[in-house]
């Protein structure tokens, strides 16, 4: 893709029909009695929020998810109608934000509770919440076994609507923990069941992220929550073992060749001369580093493609400048692409690889690009 003047030629491209590729593969593989929630907190996993939700809205997509209500305000501020649920709650000063943008919270303490109720009453509103049961990930969440009482409470705040109960699994990606996923979807199902008791009608019942959606079909309840599948991330949170469906990447890093120097052999290169040159070789000097969430922990570990060509990373990678050996690459000049992340002819580097390398997952990789690096969208039709 050009890149346009005056800016750094280093850049993400997102592409907007991989992204509903994969929404509509998991809705056919999920089926479509279920409603789907597109989880695009962190600015969509390093995808661009507002971007994703717009395509995802086209698509009729039934929910968004946000970590916290900044990220709602912004979706509302980009014209985003569809509900959005901030699976975070909120903080105490934020009630008002939430109450005139129209956002739906998660709760799990009665302090929020009430004063979600103060702010909706004295608009006149009626706020909807979504109670999140902590079943087994001990982060937030109403203990399930303390469920029974917050119900109780809860009957009180007249301005609240509870339209849904929801949960989520500590190791839905892994089915040697199954027993455990079984154990969570027990417990959830009992604090339904206490509520609904209660009085409570609720509209959404949902337990599952997306290796919960993909790998657990007894977990899906009537409402999925997907944010790694959409964006094409299957490859470390979805179980090895299991039939999945089709997913495609939805972000690639590309950069240019910005310098090209012969070394000749024994000489070292970058910080703390991790790097020797073992032969005559050809070095190329790239426009990107940890700041823009290229890993440090690749250097001398990752690849990169040039002229269709892997080409090693080498040397320490700095904040700003990466340095890859490309004395094997052909006809390299100066302005050729470097893909960081993504395909070239037949080559690929994905963010499950560089996840491995750095001992993490890959929605790190991707929540890591930083904004330093722009992004370019490729248009979903
Ligand atoms: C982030 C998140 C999800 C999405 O998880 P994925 O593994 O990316 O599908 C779902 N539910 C909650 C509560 C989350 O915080």
């Amino acid at each position: 893709m050009q890149n346009t003047p005056a800016q750094r030629p280093t850049w993400a491209e997102i592409n907007l029909a991989n992204l509903v590729f994969n929404f509509k593969s998991v809705k056919t593989f999920v089926g479509a009695e279920v409603h789907y929630m597109a989880v695009v907190k962190a600015d969509g996993y390093g995808h661009g929020a507002v971007e994703c939700a717009r395509a995802l809205e086209k698509e009729n997509v039934d929910w968004f998810g946000v970590a916290i209500p900044e990220e709602g305000l912004q979706l509302r501020q980009a014209g985003i109608l569809r509900p959005i649920l901030c699976l975070g709650g909120f903080w105490e000063y934020q009630q008002n934000l939430i109450v005139e943008n129209d956002l739906t919270t998660a709760i799990c303490r009665l302090e929020n509770a009430e004063s979600l109720n103060n702010a909706a009453m004295s608009q006149n509103r009626t706020a909807k919440v979504h109670v999140k049961v902590d079943t087994g990930m001990g982060r937030i969440g109403v203990r399930f076994d303390e469920i029974a009482a917050f119900a109780e409470q809860l009957k009180f705040f007249s301005h609240l609507k509870v339209q849904g109960l929801m949960t989520h699994f500590a190791a839905a990606d892994n089915l040697a923990e199954n027993e455990f996923t079984n154990e969570q979807i027990r417990r959830f199902a009992q604090a339904v069941e206490i509520f609904e008791k209660k009085g409570f009608q609720l509209i959404y019942k949902d337990l599952a992220n997306s290796p919960g959606a993909i790998a657990h079909k007894n977990a899906r309840g009537n409402m999925v929550r997907l944010g790694g599948v959409l964006y094409g991330l299957g490859g470390d949170v979805l179980p090895k073992e299991i039939k999945k469906p089709e997913l495609k990447p939805v972000m690639s890093v590309f950069s240019q060749v910005t310098l090209l120097k012969k070394v000749p052999k024994g000489e070292s290169l970058g910080y703390s001369r991790t790097f020797t040159t073992k032969r005559d070789s050809l070095i190329a000097t790239i426009p990107i580093g940890y700041h823009d969430g290229y890993p440090r922990l690749l250097s001398n570990r990752a690849q990169v493609i040039i002229n269709g060509k892997k080409a090693p990373v080498v040397g320490r990678i700095s904040m700003d400048w990466t340095i890859v050996d490309v004395t094997e690459i052909a006809d390299v000049k100066i302005g050729d692409c470097v893909v960081l992340i993504g395909e070239q002819n037949g080559q690929t580097i994905t963010a499950e690889e560089l996840a491995r390398k750095t001992d993490t997952i890959s929605y790190e990789i991707t929540c890591g690009i930083n904004s330093r690096v722009v992004r370019r969208y490729a248009a979903s039709e």
